[in-house]
């Protein structure tokens, strides 16, 4: 205890050290005792595949804020930490390593493939696990849960189990988006659009029985031997004549009806609409509507069927070009325009996807989203900013049902086996052994297995032991928060809340947290292509974790894009160098300080004044980060612990500890220290954990770690605006005196007078109670009090208003304390100077072939330095007629 810090911060030394601490003294376990209010976050669980990106660094670090904060408010905090199996992500990587071996997962077998899975996660799939311990994280790892462990495989069956038998979940054709590469049907959130410069085939369908044809447009020419129908607006003017005659299928010839639709956009192409049912999501839902037949005409990997006639096994695109050659050639192509129009790509291998039915297996969600919605109205969920609701409220009136299964290997394979005797299909907990229907033992089980968001939808009570009724259960579900960016607001959220209130009859959160998305310094989305990812552990490696944590802290300003930049960032390791080096100057203080010895000397003014800052500052931070306004939470610290704490107080108290003050004195002086030391540790503990832990066994009185220690609370007895009042006359007065002196350019060393003026006699009175600290930090040798104004010549002058509102002059003579001719002289000189570079770089930025031929970041170089000498030459031309003035004797 009492130990002086090292002379400089090493967060690197400190770091590793003190995390093991806490997790070996179980500081991070949830007790699940009930003796305490609960207080629960489960992690939105990473990939097993990921690396820390910036994005789960923002989301991780605002999580441990928010549960550090509790438990020292007293709560009983679960972090619940996991990851995710992340179905086709995983298979795709272990795919490409058996590719280097010359493998493929057909060739290896299902078993044997998920066994490699099995290893490869054993390997590599806990790199994210100490990439979130190194960045702080205080999770529960005695919890910790895997999508894929037994127990969250339980919830899983039993979920789709029950689903199904109330009928929620299906089997049933529907028109999916397909991706041709992965092989597998992917959710509509799994396709991005992208608008992509094509053409519209304008293409003849010639009438039956009649002369002429009907005009269709369409931008995918090969999908026409599918059609199974023409449809047109049975408002549209130009088609009255038509309705229910057929056209003839150009190619292929097959004679197919015109029908009437009122979804056909008359504006779009002709206003006549070719129906393919089998590959198009519009034309799937009109064949419904009218009963038409779906023919499939491209197969699962993106080439044509059995149904294209002489064009099966072409590639889809050939088949394209081919189409297109034979209707010219039968004169059916009416004209072919340039066309701009949005493509589907696979998220993950960005292949185009084919829209095709299939037979898979869905969840009917609306009945399960309308009590989500409720939640979200009602406020029994409440989203933060509340600007999110119109997009969710959007999306969950519009959901479609949704389909859960996937044709890849690595994820749960759904409980589901058909019997190929009578092909009863059975739903099952447990494997079954025979047919309930026809007693055949040979069943065959369902080789899909669930979207990956199936499990991670049940995450908020699979992972406390659903469908166990465990003490966990009951004591932390709902959670207290979500803490998420929007992007998986559909994916994940709304799905958590869809099985949550279905199963547990209760939301699984009360509030959701939506920060924002980090961006470059120019706003733009981090991505690979683009090459400005920044790497969160370069950025710790670099400024230390607690700068780290406490700049994201302070991006994170509620609904708004975060800008990194790294100029903050070393301005926020600044801030945990200054936080140390004042720790270290007050430990230096203390060598001698017993806290076993009483203190019964009352506050001074400066004590009471930062004691009441104290309270205000504690008061804010803890409603800012009740708010979730962690911005502002880390501004506040900020600008408490250094300007006020640092730059002022500690200065202030200077005399009072020195080794010659009067030893009561000193000891309070030396409480006090301790105490402002030990509140302004614990505040900012949650932003800072590592420094602040550190110093914290330094400091005298403590025992234990900080982490477990109390969060400051507001004393209101301690509040004192005059306190607050008289300092900020004081600090501001000390501030002008700096200000005179610098604008005056007097030299530190040179020791000025000061003349105060003042009508008011508090005012006057209250200086002259701090004359000491006037003297010390403003450098000035003597301080005359006069009530009356009367300054001598040649003197610069200042004027203040006082918090009482009253008025206060300040009077600095200047004979003596410069030397007007030498100061003269060296204006000149330094004028002489910047003419020079403003000339020069005039010329520069005069000069076209320089214009044309530098870079542009060396042209706003010097832009920016023609402003700057313009500014500081226009500053000493001032500077020097004020001088003038002076020596002249005017004012
Ligand atoms: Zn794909
Ligand atoms: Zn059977």
């Amino acid at each position: 205890m009492g130990e002086v810090l090292d002379k400089v911060y090493d967060p690197h030394r400190i770091e590793d050290k003190w995390y093991r601490y806490w997790e070996d003294s179980g500081f991070f376990r949830a007790q699940a005792d009930g003796a305490k209010p609960p207080y629960s976050i489960v992690i939105p669980p990473p990939n097993i595949t990921g690396s820390l990106h910036m994005g789960h660094a923002l989301n991780n670090t605002l999580q441990d804020i928010l549960v550090r904060f509790h438990r020292m408010c007293g709560y009983d905090v679960l972090w619940m930490p996991g990851t995710d199996h992340a179905g086709i992500a995983t298979q795709n990587v272990v795919e490409r390593q058996l590719a280097e071996e010359g493998l493929d997962r057909h060739r290896l077998g299902r078993e044997a493939f998920i066994a490699r899975v099995w290893q490869w996660k054993a390997e590599s799939g806990g790199r994210i696990i100490s990439q979130l311990k190194r960045l702080g994280c205080s999770c529960d790892w005695s919890r910790e849960r895997f999508t894929m462990d037994e127990g969250l495989s339980r919830a899983v069956r039993e979920v789709f189990v029950r689903l199904y038998e109330e009928g929620l979940i299906y089997k049933g054709d529907y028109i999916i988006n397909w991706c041709p590469r992965c092989q597998t049907a992917l959710a509509d959130l799994e396709v991005e659009h992208e608008v992509k410069d094509g053409y519209l085939y304008f293409i003849r369908y010639p009438l039956v029985g009649w002369e002429g044809a009907l005009t269709v447009a369409t931008t995918r020419p090969e999908t026409l031997l599918g059609d199974t129908a023409v449809a047109v607006n049975p408002e549209d003017n130009r088609y009255q004549g038509y309705h229910g005659d057929s056209v003839r299928l150009p190619v292929l010839g097959r004679k197919i009806p015109i029908i009437t639709d009122p979804h056909v956009n008359p504006e779009f192409g002709t206003g006549a609409l070719k129906v393919t049912p089998a590959h198009d999501f519009h034309d799937f839902e009109i064949a419904r509507r009218h009963g038409l037949p779906a023919i499939q005409v491209i197969d699962q990997s993106g080439r044509m069927t059995e149904q294209a006639g002489k064009f099966q096994g072409l590639d889809r695109f050939a088949c394209r070009e081919k189409i297109l050659k034979e209707l010219k050639n039968d004169g059916l192509l009416e004209k072919v325009e340039r066309y701009q129009h949005s493509v589907g790509h696979c998220y993950r291998c960005r292949t185009i996807v084919e829209p095709l039915i299939s037979k898979q297996w869905f969840v009917a969600v609306k009945t399960l989203a309308e009590p989500a919605i409720a939640a979200v109205q009602t406020g029994r969920i409440r989203l933060i900013p509340a600007m999110w609701e119109k997009s969710f409220f959007d999306w969950m009136t519009n959901i479609r049902d949704w389909c859960i299964s996937r044709q890849i290997w690595w994820g749960h394979r759904i409980p589901a086996w058909t019997c190929p005797a009578c092909q009863q299909i059975i739903v099952s907990r447990e494997e079954p052994t025979v047919c309930p229907s026809c007693g055949s033992p040979d069943l065959v089980q369902e080789t899909d297995v669930l979207d990956t968001w199936f499990s991670s939808a049940l995450w908020p009570f699979s992972t406390l032991g659903w469908p166990e009724d465990t003490p966990e259960l009951r004591l932390f579900y709902p959670t207290s928060v979500l803490v998420t960016a929007f992007d998986i607001l559909f994916f994940w959220v709304a799905r958590m809340m869809m099985m949550g209130l279905h199963l547990m009859k209760e939301v699984p959160f009360r509030e959701v947290y939506i920060h924002a998305l980090v961006r470059d310094p120019e706003g733009q989305k981090m991505s690979k292509s683009k090459g400005n990812i920044v790497d969160p552990l370069d950025l710790m490696d670099k400024y230390g974790t607690d700068a780290f944590r406490f700049s994201l802290a302070a991006f994170a300003a509620m609904g708004r894009d975060i800008r990194l930049s790294e100029e903050r960032l070393a301005g926020y390791r600044n801030f945990a160098n200054k936080v140390w080096n004042a720790s270290r100057f007050a430990l230096m203080n203390l060598g001698d300080y017993d806290p076993a010895q009483r203190d019964e000397q009352p506050l001074d003014v400066v004590e009471a004044w930062i004691m009441s800052r104290l309270q205000q500052v504690i008061q804010e931070v803890t409603g800012h980060l009740k708010n979730y306004a962690f911005d502002q939470a880390a501004h506040v610290l900020y600008q408490f612990i250094w300007h006020q704490f640092c730059d002022w107080y500690l200065e202030l108290i200077k005399p009072q500890l020195a080794p010659g003050a009067d030893p009561l004195r000193r000891h309070h002086s030396q409480r006090l220290l301790v105490d402002l030391l030990s509140n302004i540790l614990r505040l900012l503990h949650p932003f800072m954990p590592f420094i602040t832990e550190e110093i914290w066994h330094r400091l005298p009185g403590t025992t234990g770690s900080i982490m477990v220690a109390p969060y400051p609370t507001v004393n209101p007895s301690l509040l004192n605006p005059e306190a607050e009042a008289e300092l900020t006359l004081v600090m501001d007065t000390i501030v002008a005196i700096r200000n005179m002196r610098a604008e005056m350019n007097v030299p530190l060393a040179s020791q000025v007078d000061i003349l105060v003026f003042s009508q008011d006699e508090q005012t006057l009175q209250i200086l002259r109670r701090h004359t000491r600290s006037l003297v010390l930090l403003a450098k000035v040798q003597t301080v005359q009090f006069q009530p009356e104004s009367g300054a001598p010549a040649a003197a610069a002058k200042a004027v203040i208003l006082t918090p009482t509102g009253s008025s206060l002059e300040l009077v600095m003579p200047l004979k003596g304390v410069i030397d007007f001719r030498e100061e003269e002289r060296r204006l000149n000189r330094e004028m002489d100077k910047l003419s020079r570079d403003l000339a020069q770089t005039q010329r520069k930025l005069s000069n076209e072939d320089f214009l044309a031929k530098a870079p542009p970041e060396v042209v706003q170089k010097e832009q920016e330095k023609l402003l700057a000498c313009t500014e500081k030459l226009n500053k000493l031309k001032s500077h020097q007629k004020r001088l003038r003035e002076l020596v002249a004797g005017k004012e």
